[in-house]
């Protein structure tokens, strides 16, 4: 593990040892108490010896992670009690259950644009987000991806859908909701997680604010063509200062804009991947029909891609279409 991990863990685990002590003196009659400070006690001492972060069964390394959420973690995911393994399926099972909870309303129309999507993590969590807001007769619209995978993940995909629902009722600029959703998830976000994701404004006047922040490009398709938004910026979370510009489109009645995470534009076929040119062309085919169609028409020629073959990501698909 790399030296600032450590540095970080040694210093959670002396924080801990001096909020238990303090706790113990007030409570001396608490065992619980004393076993956890043995715990901890023994966790520094395998610091010091170097032998921190190795499970105790197989030798090899503990999943960071789990030591970032609990620093005395002794063994790998492989080598778990059976009681440890059943407690991580609860805490897993009611992450997964939060996460279903903040999906937006399915099928949900607002201010002249109707919309679906699909939301299938791969595991239990997913670090896929998608959220659709409706303020002030437009439509908030977000669908992004955080770095990384499982709880940790999630948590952070929790994070920022707390932060977007806020910021968007808060009659801001696209520029500026973007900006401070980034700021906020620098200064909270674990260092070397970030997100990936597009979101915008949907109008009743068929304007539509967009900015992607590197994420892949969202399509917009319809009588006039269809069209690629490219990023034009960095992920949230990489740096504290960064501009966030808006690209403004005016979509026909009728016009879709799909977004999409990586479960979809990097899935493996027998020989190469989807792509972002395949997502393109099916869009450009199917632009006709409404957004629950297009979306079930992605997920089938999908399926027909992989062949047989498992999907090997989390894949959340997003259509809002204006109302024809
Ligand atoms: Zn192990």
């Amino acid at each position: 593990m790399a030296t600032l991990e450590i540095t970080f863990l040694q210093g959670q685990l002396e924080e801990r040892k001096r909020r238990l002590e303090a706790a113990i003196a007030l409570a001396p009659q608490n065992a619980g108490l004393a076993g956890l400070l043995r715990e901890v006690d023994l966790a520094l001492e395998r610091m010091g010896k170097g032998s921190y972060g190795i499970c105790e069964e197989c030798y090899e390394s503990v999943e960071q992670e789990r030591l970032m959420a609990d620093p005395l973690v002794r063994y790998c995911l492989d080598h778990l009690t059976q009681p440890q393994r059943d407690a991580l399926q609860r805490d897993l099972d009611l992450a997964s259950e939060v996460q279903r909870r903040l999906l937006p309303q399915a099928a949900l129309r607002a201010g002249g644009w109707e919309t679906s999507y699909h939301y299938a993590p791969l595991g239990p969590v997913s670090g896929d987000y998608v959220d659709l807001i409706p303020t002030d007769g437009q439509l908030f619209f977000v669908l992004g991806d955080v770095s990384g995978k499982g709880v940790a993940a999630s948590m952070l995909m929790t994070q920022l859908h707390a932060l977007f629902r806020s910021l968007a009722s808060m009659s801001l600029s696209l520029g500026q909701i973007v900006k401070q959703a980034n700021r906020v998830f620098c200064e909270s976000a674990l260092a070397g997680h970030y997100a990936t994701l597009v979101c915008g404004h949907a109008k009743p006047s068929g304007e539509v604010e967009i900015h992607n922040a590197g994420h892949w490009p969202a399509i917009v398709a319809g009588r006039g063509g269809v069209l690629r938004i490219e990023s034009t910026g960095l992920p949230l979370g990489m740096f504290l200062e960064g501009e966030f510009s808006a690209t403004r489109l005016q979509l026909e009645p009728g016009d879709t804009l799909f977004l999409y995470t990586d479960g979809l534009s990097e899935a493996r076929g027998t020989c190469n991947e989807y792509g972002v040119d395949r997502i393109t062309c099916l869009v450009r085919q199917q632009a006709t029909r409404p957004p629950a169609g297009l979306i079930a028409a992605c997920i089938d020629d999908l399926r027909a891609f992989v062949d047989g073959s498992s999907l090997q990501d989390d894949l959340t698909l997003l259509a809002i279409r204006r109302h024809s």
